[in-house]
């Protein structure tokens, strides 16, 4: 067994970021020691788990195969494949010389956020930009439509009231807003779509079924702001167009955080199933909903007993895999096992160990990163949120089993972007290999999780080789979503530039 301790790459950023790193506060307490437990029992599972978890070139090639096929079907038909390859009616991306004030909202999770940027064209760019981050009260999200659009309505006003300094809205026009919500819709315009179903915690009644952007514009209309939704988007769709903004061979965006989703640009001639869509670029983005994939992933009995219990069973197979929700679940069922077979940790088996979701991914990054070596903050961390006590030969253990876990997700997401290029790639030679490609990348793990960056780079490299590889850059785009929205009211605003 050994530590992973090579060097890591930095973090390459676009030049937005600017909020605080939301890294966690290292957690110091004393361990106690465990004497008498053994970790050679515990050593099987292991060796399975790495032989059922392995992801060697040929899988890899596989996947990617078939993420390009799955998106092709998609196309073709609705319910073609796995890939829903939904249309974001995202015709234009930023260019760069847009001008005025404009708003972002976004809707996605526990937090919404309001943005206004006032934006100069080629020369100024981003002139200023102010966001406010709002929690939404646990009461609102499972109360009335309305209730819960009033509320966000209420602080949208709020902060618009405060515009003022570099802020000038130009007289006799409207405020526009990008409106970035990241639920399942049914996109039926640039500016409107229909909510299929509320998820991650929402259970709203009564705007299932509803034009969202008519929601949130009568909520407005109640608040008597004057404000005009020009762009509803998901937050993928948003942060391929806040990452075009800086830089023209921005082509694919990708989102790894809670859960994950790709988008890309794409031709309107290649949608079989894109009937009297006119798009003057002739060339629009498509929203894949790509965590649905399942064709030829390496799962093992811990994934397949967390789908059995999960509340959607069977779906989203590829975010159970790679995305942030879900890696530390995984190994917290593999270290149950270690314990129930091996004593891993001793012979008593804390409650929290049993509980789903006390190990979060932040929980294994943050183990990933400890160089001493006792690993002490492995054993504050395992102390602190599955309650167990470890000697050094459990920690390492268990380091393993997390490297295990994040290597799999890494490897098999980098797969899917190389699958993404792959389809771009067979419709139009020259499109993507062989000149600079840009792949965005945002979200809470890609952002905080080194090591599962590095599996991702490395398996693109693998997969593409040194040459091809050489051309595709993976940046990371910080709050790319939030300009990104608001940058697309603005392509899509009623008036002129
Ligand atoms: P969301 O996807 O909910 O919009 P983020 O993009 O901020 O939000 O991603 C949050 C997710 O990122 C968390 O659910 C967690 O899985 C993951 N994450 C956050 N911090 C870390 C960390 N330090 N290491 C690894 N993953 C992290
Ligand atoms: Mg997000």
């Amino acid at each position: 067994m050994s530590i992973t301790a090579n060097p890591l790459p930095p973090l390459r950023s676009f030049p937005f970021s600017r909020s605080p790193n939301g890294r966690n506060p290292r957690v110091t307490m004393v361990i106690r020691s465990t004497t008498g437990v053994s970790v050679s029992t515990a050593l099987p599972i292991l060796t399975k788990l790495q032989k059922d978890c392995a992801t060697p070139l040929p899988l890899l090639r596989n996947i990617a195969d078939a993420m390009a096929k799955d998106m092709r079907d998609g196309l073709e038909v609705d319910g073609g494949s796995d890939l829903k390859m939904i249309l974001s009616y995202v015709d234009s991306l930023p260019i760069g010389n847009e001008r005025g004030l404009f708003y972002a909202l976004d809707l996605g999770g526990t937090n919404f956020r309001v943005l206004r940027t006032q934006l100069g064209g080629k020369d100024e760019r981003v002139i200023d930009t102010e966001f406010e981050q709002v929690s939404i009260p646990q009461d609102l999200m499972s109360g009335t439509s309305e209730e819960l659009f009033d509320f966000i309505a209420l602080a949208l006003a709020k902060f618009v009231k405060k515009e003022g300094g570099k802020f000038v809205l130009p007289k006799n026009r409207s405020r526009e807003t990008g409106f970035t919500f990241s639920f399942p819709v049914k996109q039926t315009s640039i500016d409107s779509g229909i909510l299929i179903k509320w998820t991650k915690g929402f259970a709203v009644s009564g705007t299932p079924g509803r034009d969202i952007v008519a929601c949130l514009n009568e909520a407005m209309g109640r608040q008597g702001l004057d404000m005009r939704v020009s762009a509803l988007v998901n937050d993928t769709v948003a942060t391929l167009a806040g990452a075009r903004y800086w830089d023209n061979n921005v082509m694919v965006a990708v989102i790894l955080g809670t859960g994950t989703n790709a988008c890309y640009v794409e031709a309107v001639d290649a949608i079989p199933k894109l009937q009297g869509h006119n798009s003057i670029s002739g060339r629009t983005i498509v929203n894949t909903e790509w965590g649905a994939f399942s064709n030829g992933l390496p799962l093992t009995e811990y994934d397949r007993e967390m789908d059995a219990e999960s509340i959607n069973p069977g779906e989203q197979l590829f975010e159970k895999t790679i995305s942030g929700m879900y890696l530390g679940e995984i190994v917290r069922r593999v270290l149950l096992r270690m314990e129930e077979t091996g004593s891993l940790f001793g012979n008593y088996i804390p409650e929290r160990l049993h509980t789903p979701f006390a190990l979060g991914t932040p929980n294994i990054s943050s183990m990933q990163q400890d160089t001493s070596p006792d690993l002490e903050n492995v054993g504050s961390i395992l102390y602190e949120s599955i309650g167990v006590d470890s000697n050094l030969d459990a920690r390492k253990m268990v380091v393993e089993v997390c490297d295990t876990i994040a290597k799999r997700g890494g490897r098999l997401a980098g797969a899917g972007i190389v699958g993404i290029l792959q389809k771009m790639e067979e419709d139009s030679k020259g499109i993507v290999f062989g000149k600079r490609m840009v792949v965005a990348m945002d979200g809470g793990l890609y952002e905080h999780y080194p090591q599962y960056r590095r599996y991702l780079k490395e398996a693109v490299t693998e997969l593409l080789g040194p040459e091809l590889s050489s051309h595709v850059v993976i940046e990371h785009s910080k709050d790319g979503s939030g300009i990104g929205a608001a940058l697309l009211a603005a392509t899509n605003s009623i008036y002129e530039h």
